[in-house]
């Protein structure tokens, strides 16, 4: 079980922060929560959520890029812990255009295979 700090009671992954729908932990600290996804698209696959729900990258701005930020730093310790020497895709999907699925600010974490230049 988590605090989340500021949920949405409609959101899947606030859900997921508060331990309401069980995940796959990779990491967890004050600001952020980190998690396996549920349908891999590469060998490791992991989604870095805000303990706080921002809809999306289009809702960052100067009250949460600290927090934002942390979860770079975040980001490349877990790429460190994985073993992620060979490199890793950090994603994030904003909006319908980009096929964002989960109104709640994510970074994807890709890696374990060399993946193809093309992004779009
Ligand atoms: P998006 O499409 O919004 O960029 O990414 C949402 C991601 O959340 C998808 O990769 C999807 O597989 C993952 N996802 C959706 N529902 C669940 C869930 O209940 N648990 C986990 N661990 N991942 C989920
Ligand atoms: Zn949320």
């Amino acid at each position: 079980m988590s605090d989340v700090l500021n949920y949405d009671d409609n959101c899947l992954f606030c859900k997921i922060i508060k331990g309401d729908i069980p995940s796959t932990k990779v990491y967890e600290d004050h600001l952020c929560y980190a998690f396996r996804d549920i349908n891999p698209q590469a060998p490791t696959h992991i989604l870095v959520v805000p303990k706080v729900h921002i809809p999306s990258v289009a809702e960052i701005d100067g009250k949460n890029e600290a927090l934002v930020g942390h979860m770079f730093t975040v980001i490349a310790r877990i790429a460190r812990e994985e073993g992620l020497e060979g490199g890793y895709r950090v994603i994030s999907n904003c909006g319908p255009d980009a096929g964002q699925t989960v109104p709640h600010l994510h970074f994807h974490i890709l890696g374990g295979v060399k993946m193809g230049e093309r992004m779009a």
